[in-house]
């Protein structure tokens, strides 16, 4: 029987609607600033995308666009003004940035309650220790298809290949969180299809295009790709094999379609979170001085 197709575009489309019936009721829209340093062209197009759904959200976004020669120092004292800022309620800066910016103390420089990418350290340690936090969006997203999909995750071996900071690593603390027994595979481990083999739930995060062959996928698993890659002939295509996984998995996503919408959905969800725990805060502390 053919896997099931887990559609992210259904599930972001959901959550989309959700975020803007909540910020509707705030009496306050959510502000949303995002810096932009540079011209990548990717990163334009996933800006103006995040730009477009959170004004659709009914969100306050804004997007800043910075030369590709801005230094460090200007782009932290951007950074500490929207800090400072009152209405901007989460702060996004679009990776990569140019060489010569550490991203390191970019990150860094964020106000963790207006870090709505989840990549602050501190976030990073609370998402470890298992602690509500705003958590990075992808694989949020991830987590959200999962529970839609209604695949069981406690008790489940779950497999996430790849082991970023940004995506495999968070991933791997979710699954956790959530009662898989986890493995991370990455580029040193032994016999990765014979690992992958052994997943209930397997989550590819390589950036390698189809690397995951129907073999590697235990007959009736979950497959998540994560992987966007673009091929040659401008063909986009996930971390997996697909129709070979999909002869073999019991759920699947597609690429596009799968992942993808998922990540600007939940970073309007962070956004509307950090603004009512940041707001709320605020109040309380306003009170009680
Ligand atoms: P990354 O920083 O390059 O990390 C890739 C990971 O895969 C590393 O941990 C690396 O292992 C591992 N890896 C690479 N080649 C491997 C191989 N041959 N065998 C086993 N492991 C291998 O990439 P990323 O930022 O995590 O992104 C991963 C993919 O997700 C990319 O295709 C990216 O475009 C996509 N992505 C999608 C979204 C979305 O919204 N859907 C968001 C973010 C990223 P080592 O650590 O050992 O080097």
């Amino acid at each position: 029987m053919p896997a099931r197709i887990i559609s992210g575009k259904d599930v972001a489309a959901g959550l989309r609607a959700g975020v803007a019936a909540q910020a509707a009721g705030l009496g306050y829209k959510p502000g949303l600033a995002v810096i932009l340093v540079g011209d990548d062209p990717a990163s334009g197009v996933y800006v103006r995308n995040k730009d477009r759904a959170a004004h659709q959200a009914g969100l306050n976004a804004r997007t800043i666009r910075l030369p590709a020669a801005t230094t460090e120092a200007q782009l932290l004292a951007e950074i500490a003004r929207l800090n400072a800022d009152p209405e901007v309620d989460g702060i996004l800066v679009q990776l990569p940035l140019p060489a010569h910016i550490d991203q390191r103390a970019i990150i860094e420089a964020v106000d963790p309650a207006k870090d709505v990418d989840g990549f602050h350290p501190l976030n990073v340690g609370r998402l470890q220790d298992g602690l509500p936090v705003l958590a990075p969006c992808t694989p949020s997203g991830v987590m959200k298809l999962l529970a839609a999909a209604e695949i069981p995750l406690r008790g489940a071996r779950a497999v996430v290949l790849g082991r970023s900071a940004i995506v495999g690593r968070p991933m791997a603390a979710l699954l956790l969180g959530a009662d898989a027994t986890v493995t991370i595979a990455h580029s040193r481990t032994r016999d990765l299809p014979e690992e992958c083999r052994r997943a209930d739930v397997l989550v590819a995060a390589v950036g390698r295009p189809e690397m995951v062959r129907g073999d590697w996928v235990k007959p009736g698993a979950a497959v998540i790709d994560i992987g966007i890659n673009r091929r040659a002939d401008g063909r986009l295509v996930g971390d997996v094999a697909y129709a070979e996984a999909a002869s073999v998995a019991g759920a699947i996503t597609p690429v596009p379609g799968g992942v993808g919408p998922m990540t600007i959905a939940c970073l309007l969800e962070n956004t509307l979170a950090a603004a009512i725990a940041r707001r709320a805060g605020q109040l309380g502390r306003a009170s009680a001085a």
